[in-house]
């Protein structure tokens, strides 16, 4: 090969391959790739690459370099034009093929491939030019070539009418057609559309872009030569396999290859090079790989090599098996997988493309997962569908407390209102069901009909075609994507497989902060389990209250008139938690298990709707107006700031003294059958540190109650749920009082904010596409402002305290950002609802492995 002085970089134009560095940096992504793969001996065909700054000389009118190019491919060779971006996820302008072919080519080329087909790539390649190259209006060559069907007639026409369009003749020579092909790139690539591509999929500005000139290796088009692309991998599973797609050449014509083993049914000449090939790329790069590749009858070319396109079981399963090989060690494993995704493989989720123009509304994507079934607009009607038999959808404006049941039993949850910390956000992810919240697109709206025939509700949307669906229509929610679909979407099943384990095992040798869950009925706390937290950071007591008989007792308690009938009225209630505290302690002897005392405004124990007002007062033995006017005693404006949490417990000690007594006794219980439980008990909403004292006096009293009545001795950890910024200011005071601090990051946020948890997500949108907020706080910790906080109140409390248990079970426990800020301030563990545990244990591994 004659030396073109282009084994150097210093001209910005440099032979793939060969002894001139070629990095990303001045050459593009792909070209590096090349390069890469050609130094290391794989097949690559003949190419060189212009450089970003070279190419910016062309786009500017500068030829000279090119000669050069041509002179470095023969005249038989055609050539084909690659861009290659600074990142290869910012092309998306086309690869310009055939450049080089001429009369002259064209006739050289009938010589290996016949008359037909060497006619046909030059009018291919004039069509091309004109109309990509030329800008000569698509419509008009077509007409031309719809006229002419003799391939000689039709090249003699097309070059007729690009003399006329555009007064010059077609450039013959391969210099002249690099050039005006590269403007094409560039001009492209500097357009308006492409721009705005790229904005959208960067925000860093100015992306740069060089360009590969490479011999084409598709055999042209003769018998049996052919192109496509392969992956090594099955992107669903992860398992090897070779998979994809190919076209190859009989009598000229292409035939498109696809499905299972396509080299084996196409070229199956090639089958063992192939395997070779995608075996040694993941022996390369220590990751298989999907590649695209031309033959050109007489071996395999490689045009690309890149990281293998994976579903999130099939990542996992490809780097566990990259490990048994030896190729990569564990903790490199454990950072092939982002820990986000793996909500994806814990629910099922919707089959790609299933009802994908059936989208009725979107909303925020609460909990993950999918699920199909009947609308029901009450609690009512989806117990009524699940006591049938039938798969539901609680569909409501908003959920509370009462809705936890039928929660529990339908299949998905919709809301048009609410925000991730809202309540049907939180219960849905503590029990694993998926949910979408904040649909604002729909609307609920109640049907009169004459006073004969009951209402009838109705779900209106904007979006498609069928706008109104009723009670009993089937919907999916998707709470992975926050898309409502109509119908039944087709849903893949998650699969916890041995790799999923093996993988997840080797994230906790790593990690040094513990992951708890949050968990408060027994079947969380199992789920908790399976998914291998190490404890239980936080039971939200109150939700064990919506159980139908635990919810009539703490009804007839807000009736109550004084002290001793409140504690009478409490006594039936110690029975039934003393029986939930006993199951949750069982499934975790030897662990820790954190109980919250109770927290919410009591009047979320209140019906609303008045036929239950009315059941509730014949239950009571009331008259109806009287507990109206009970539940408006009860009434507040700000019920999240009102009588609720701690305040609660000093004002009513009763409902917290049952509730020490039941968790006591239930150890007791526990410790006689021989297991072992410290439990711990939190304090929710503390602001001063005499709540937590009186709190403590009380629990201490009944400690010694029961163990004086047991003769069991009973061990206990005391602590405070830190969630309002006075609680977080003054940590150092509480810290004395307490065995461990846990950070309530959802109430923190909103106090700290002074940002509604239900009603932010009206606004929440606009905040982040103008940039207000960097993300939604009540998803990702803010690290500025309430992580400030976190960091003041942990060094006051380890101040006064130096071996404090410090914990974060605000809803950022599951978060891998806010996870890996957790661990940085030292805390001690983070605690998540079930289905995020393998979420936070995979990123508290991967925090370990970023810092090392
Ligand atoms: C919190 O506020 O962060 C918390 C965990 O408690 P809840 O969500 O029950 O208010
Ligand atoms: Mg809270």
């Amino acid at each position: 090969m004659r030396d073109l002085g282009l084994n150097d970089n210093t001209s910005g134009i440099v032979i793939i391959g060969g002894g001139a560095p070629v990095p990303r940096e001045d050459y593009g992504e792909l070209a590096e790739r090349l390069h890469g793969l050609a130094v290391q001996g794989f097949p690559v065909p003949k190419s060189i690459a212009i450089s970003m700054a070279q190419f910016g000389s062309i786009w500017n009118g500068d030829s000279s370099s090119l000669e050069k190019v041509a002179a470095h491919f023969s005249s038989q060779e055609l050539l084909e034009v690659r861009p290659s971006p600074e990142a290869r996820i910012l092309n998306g302008v086309p690869t310009f093929f055939n450049v080089g072919m001429s009369s002259a080519a064209c006739k050289l080329i009938a010589k290996k491939v016949g008359d037909y087909i060497a006619k046909t790539i030059h009018g291919e390649f004039i069509h091309t030019f004109a109309v990509d190259v030329a800008g000569i209006p698509l419509q008009s060559v077509l007409t031309i070539e719809e006229q002419i069907d003799d391939p000689t007639e039709r090249i003699a026409a097309l070059l007729g009418y690009y003399k006329k369009q555009t007064g010059e003749t077609f450039p013959e020579d391969t210099a002249t057609q690099i050039f005006r092909v590269c403007r094409a790139i560039m001009g492209k690539w500097t357009g308006p559309d492409r721009t705005l591509l790229r904005s959208a999929r960067t925000t860093i500005e100015g992306m740069r872009l060089g360009v590969i000139i490479q011999a084409m290796a598709d055999g042209m088009r003769g018998d049996g030569c052919g192109y496509g692309k392969l992956t090594s991998i099955d992107p669903k599973t992860g398992a090897r396999k070779i998979s994809g797609h190919l076209t190859v050449f009989r009598h000229g014509q292409p035939l498109f290859g696809g499905g299972e083993n396509p080299i084996q049914s196409y070229l199956p000449g090639q089958v063992e090079h192939v395997s070779a090939l995608l075996d040694n790329l993941r022996l390369h790069f220590h990751d298989p790989q999907q590649i695209e590749f031309a033959y050109d009858g007489t071996q395999i070319w490689l045009l690309d090599s890149m990281s293998a396109d994976r579903s999130v079981s099939g990542a996992i399963r490809a780097a566990v098996e990259l490990v048994e090989d030896g190729l990569i060690t564990e903790e490199e494993a454990l950072c092939h997988v982002d820990a986000s995704s793996l909500g994806r493989v814990l629910h099922p989720q919707v089959k790609p493309g299933s009802l994908h123009n059936k989208v009725i509304a979107t909303g925020i994507p609460a909990s993950p997962g999918a699920a199909a079934g009947k609308i029901a607009f009450s609690s009512r009607a989806a117990e009524r569908f699940v006591a049938a038999g039938k798969d539901c959808i609680l569909v409501r404006a908003e959920t509370g407390p009462e809705d936890f049941k039928a929660m529990h039993s339908a299949q998905g949850v919709l809301t048009g209102r609410g925000g991730l910390t809202s309540h049907a956000a939180v219960v849905a992810r503590g029990l694993g069901v998926p949910c979408v919240v904040g649909a604002s697109d729909i609307q609920i709206s109640v049907v009169d009909h004459d006073s004969a025939s009951p209402q009838t509700r109705l779900l209106k949307t904007p979006l498609g075609e069928q706008q109104e669906l009723q009670e009993g229509d089937i919907i999916t929610v998707d709470g992975t994507t926050g898309n409502v679909l109509r119908g039944k979407a087709d849903l893949v099943e998650p699969s916890l497989d041995q790799y999923f384990e093996s993988f997840l095992s080797w994230a906790d040798k790593v990690r040094d902060i513990g992951v708890q869950a949050n968990a408060d009925t027994i079947d969380e706390v199992r789920a908790a389990k399976k998914f291998k937290a190490d404890g239980i950071g936080l039971c939200r007591t109150e939700h064990m209250y919506f159980e139908e008989s635990q919810l009539a007792v703490m009804r007839h308690m807000l009736f109550a008139e004084s002290s001793e009938e409140r504690k009478l009225v409490l006594q039936q209630l110690i029975q039934m938690q003393k029986r939930d505290f006993t199951a949750i302690f069982s499934e975790m002897p030897g662990r820790n298990v954190c109980i919250r005392l109770f927290d919410p405004p009591l009047h979320e124990f209140l019906p609303r709707a008045r036929g239950e007002i009315e059941r509730l007062a014949n239950d009571l033995g009331r008259h109806v107006r009287h507990v109206f006017q009970r539940a408006d005693e009860l009434k507040e404006f700000n019920p999240m700031l009102g009588l609720r949490g701690v305040r609660i417990g000093v004002v009513m000690p009763e409902i917290y003294e049952m509730q020490a007594c039941a968790i006591f006794e239930a150890a007791v219980e526990v410790r006689r059958k021989g297991m072992d439980i410290i439990p711990e008990i939190m304090i929710p909403l503390v602001s001063a540190n005499r709540e937590l004292e009186l709190v403590r006096d009380h629990v201490n009293e009944v400690a010694d109650m029961v163990t004086r009545e047991s003769q069991v001795e009973l061990k206990y950890r005391l602590g405070v749920m830190v969630e309002t910024p006075r609680a977080a200011l003054r940590s150092g005071d509480l810290a004395q009082n307490s065995d461990f601090l846990s950070f309530g990051t959802n109430d923190l946020t909103q106090m700290t904010y002074g940002l509604s948890r239900d009603d932010s997500q009206r606004f929440m949108e606009e905040y982040i596409s103008q940039q207000v907020y960097p993300s939604d706080p009540f998803s990702t910790l803010d690290k500025e402002g309430v992580g400030e906080l976190l960091k003041m109140a942990a060094d006051r409390a380890r101040e006064v305290k130096s071996d404090l248990t410090l914990s974060i079970c605000g809803e950022h426990g599951g978060d891998p950002e806010s996870i890996m800020f957790c661990r940085k301030m030292g805390f001690n563990y983070v605690s998540c609802s079930p289905y995020r545990v393998p979420i936070a244990r995979l990123a508290a591994a991967q925090c370990v492995i970023a810092d090392d």
